[in-house]
């Protein structure tokens, strides 16, 4: 059986990354993810301009115990004034351009104006309240890198620089499939040994929030001929991705069907929970993941292995899982063997310490527990657990209910 880390490395090495490059207007590019480095087509600032509401001057001529000077002309946002006569100083807004012959601003709420001429304070320095031509970054510096998942912030920047359009990996396709003859769709009744169907939702809404486009492939049977009808025929996705029937059982065909029709690239992996989990190649461009079938094993397996795999697709960095110490705010003991991922509760103590406390209730089946639960904690294959007090390592899952 591999480790998380073989698995987790197996999997990226196996991926066939996106190719499809588009291009999109700033405002369509929330999220998606850049196909070329990008970079800055102007200086910032483009030129050097005033950080204040003020009065322009070159600081020499307050040499000498001068303190007034005659105020002439104004340089507003989107003015080009020209040079400044020597000896003089310049009405100025924040933003627009220093005027050629100035060298430094002072703000109005340090002057005074009498009739036409400013009085300034004693000790003015060169060079105060400017923003310098290209202070904050030049043309030709890279903005972006490949690969970088697009924020607000980002898109922000980029338009600054003057850039309209960016290159972006198409987003990729995914068909998701839940397997099982117990499930039931929400708002059905329940007969005797069914229960509702959660998977399917679950990872649908997690491939929309990575930028997948979604294929709801809806509830398939424990049923060989359902599912190689099913399966079969998906072709034209980056992703099909199943739940349940992965395991050992007489009715967990999903694997098998897979070995059929794609190529299994692994299967079975020493972590808990989520142990049976296979990944493949479909075709020519395609990948699978047929994740187990407990609600809690799908969601792990989703973020530790299909979170990576879709954004190796799209050239992002994903080799390393996003983790950070913490303080263990419970006892846990437990058989070493495989890594496993715990449901916790995160908080910050008075001493601003990030506190894990591992919650009750982590069986597979055990959803309920997400009730409470903002973070997983991760306990290496040989550890048999954590008392209160000792660090440990947490993935966080929402940090705004930190
Ligand atoms: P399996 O991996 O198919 O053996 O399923 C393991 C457990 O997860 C069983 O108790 C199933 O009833 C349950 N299960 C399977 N698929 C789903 C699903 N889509 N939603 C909720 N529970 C499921
Ligand atoms: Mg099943």
């Amino acid at each position: 059986m591999l480790s998380l880390e073989e698995a987790r490395a197996a999997i990226l090495e196996r991926l066939r990354p996106c190719s499809g490059i588009e291009e999109v207007p700033l405002r369509q590019a929330l999220g998606r993810f850049v196909a070329a480095e990008l970079k800055a087509r102007v200086d910032n600032p483009a030129f050097t301009n005033s950080a204040m509401d003020g009065y322009a001057l070159a600081a020499a001529d307050l040499a000498d115990g001068h303190s007034v000077l005659p105020l002439e002309g104004e340089s507003r946002c989107g003015d080009a004034p020209g040079a400044m006569a020597r000896g003089t100083t310049m009405r100025i807004f924040t933003g627009a351009p220093l005027p050629e012959g100035a060298d430094t601003v002072v703000m109005q709420e340090d002057v005074r104006v009498e009739g036409g001429r400013v009085v300034f304070p004693a000790g003015v320095r060169q060079g105060r309240n400017l923003r310098r031509r290209a202070e904050d970054f030049r043309v030709g510096d890279s903005l972006c890198a490949r690969g970088r998942r697009l924020a607000v912030y980002d898109l922000a920047l980029l338009s600054s620089s003057g850039i309209d359009r960016i290159p972006v990996y198409r987003r990729a396709r995914a068909l998701v499939v839940a397997t099982g003859d117990e499930l039931v769709a929400p708002g059905m009744p329940l007969g005797p040994g069914q229960i509702y169907e959660s998977n399917r939702l679950a990872t649908l809404l997690q491939l929309e929030a990575l930028g997948v486009e979604v294929v709801d492939g809806g509830t398939v049977r424990d049923d060989a001929a359902a599912l190689r009808a099913l399966l079969g025929n998906c072709t034209g996705y980056d992703f099909v991705i199943t739940s349940g029937g992965a395991s050992v059982g007489d009715h967990d065909l999903v694997r098998q069907v897979f070995a059929e029709i794609g190529e299994i690239d692994l299967w079975r992996v020493r972590i808990k929970p989520g142990k049976p989990l296979a990944f493949g190649r479909l075709g020519e461009q395609g990948h699978f993941f047929a994740l187990p079938g407990n609600p809690v094993s799908s969601l792990v397996t989703f973020k530790l292995f299909v979170e990576p795999a879709v954004l190796a697709w799209n050239h992002a960095q994903s080799d390393n899982l996003p983790g950070f110490g913490a303080v263990a705010g419970n006892d846990l003991r437990r058989q070493p063997g495989r890594t496993e991922f715990v449901r916790a509760k995160l908080h910050i103590d008075v001493a601003g310490r990030i506190v894990a406390t591992a919650l009750p209730g982590q069986g597979s089946h055990q959803i309920g527990t997400l009730r409470d639960t903002n973070g997983l904690i991760r306990l290496a294959d040989d550890s048999p657990g954590f008392a209160a007090g000792d660090a440990v390592t947490v993935i966080p899952l929402s940090l705004d209910r930190l």
